[in-house]
């Protein structure tokens, strides 16, 4: 994948990694302190990923969102897309990565979008709870 910047790595404001991840300032960011968790090789799908990579990745989230949490923000999202159907462009980029973003009540994030989801939000019925099961399970 060499069009991946991620694979890539030059310009990444590296913060620590690990024998198979890393974490790194993410370029463009939503507010300050918004670290981005990859692992090292290109992987575009979470089920990808060797055992060894899901530690190191999900040891670099529970610190770096532990870290976060205490000396940056009240509050740190951890939120992770999977949108194939998206072309790799500036903002999307195929490498699977995870977001660390830090939190607090009044930030931008919130302001813009977290009321307007509210109205997204709707009572699960039993039905769509068998039907989604059955899905899921591939019957
Ligand atoms: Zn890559």
């Amino acid at each position: 994948m060499n069009d991946c910047p991620f694979c890539k790595k030059s310009g990444l404001n590296l913060l620590a990694e690990t024998k198979s991840a890393i974490v790194f300032f993410s370029n463009p960011r939503l507010v300050k302190g918004h670290l981005l968790v990859i692992p090292k090789r290109h992987v575009e799908k979470l089920w990808e990923l060797s055992k060894e990579e899901t530690v190191d990745i999900m040891s670099l989230i529970k610190n770096y969102q532990q870290n976060i949490s205490e000396n940056i923000a009240a509050g740190c999202d951890l939120r992770q897309n999977y949108r194939p159907f998206l072309e790799q462009n500036n903002l999307k980029v195929d490498h699977l990565h995870f977001h660390l973003i830090p939190r607090g009540m009044n930030d931008a994030i919130y302001a813009k979008t977290d009321d307007e989801q509210e109205g997204l939000f709707h009572k699960i019925e039993k039905n769509e709870v068998e039907e989604m099961t059955n899905r899921l399970r591939g019957v």
